[in-house]
């Protein structure tokens, strides 16, 4: 990734504080925080520490921290169904250039039990 376009993403500028952000849980590869646009309540997005665009620039040890944090925030928000999602590139919908997964709870009304 261009160094022009580190210098202004704003999920860099999240992890650093220099935009705020409702933190969910943080470890010493990833960040999680709560979508600023939620398509259900309680949506999050977990993403590496560190500058990259797309998945396959991830290390294997770094999705082995990301999921169990997808896993729990899954848990923690309680709804039975959820979506984890990952957009790379436009024409696949990714409209934030640093990778992120996102953890989109299902509330029982949106499947039309609630
Ligand atoms: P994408 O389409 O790239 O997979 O998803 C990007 C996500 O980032 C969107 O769901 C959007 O609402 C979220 N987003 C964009 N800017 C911000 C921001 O400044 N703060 C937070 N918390 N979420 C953001
Ligand atoms: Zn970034």
């Amino acid at each position: 990734m261009a160094a022009k376009n580190l210098a202004t993403c704003i999920f860099c500028k999240i992890i650093k504080g220099e935009i705020p952000s409702y933190k969910l849980l943080e470890t010493e590869l990833s960040f999680s925080f709560l979508d600023i646009g939620p398509v259900s309540k309680g949506h999050a997005l977990v993403i590496p520490k560190y500058h990259a665009q797309k998945m396959h620039e991830l290390p294997d040890e770094y999705l082995a921290d990301a999921m169990p944090i997808a896993k729990k925030i899954a848990i923690a928000q309680g709804a039975e169904d959820y979506n984890i999602l990952q957009n790379n590139g436009r024409l696949a919908h990714q409209e934030v250039d640093h990778v992120h997964f996102h953890v989109i709870p299902k509330p029982s009304k949106e499947r039309g039990l609630g």
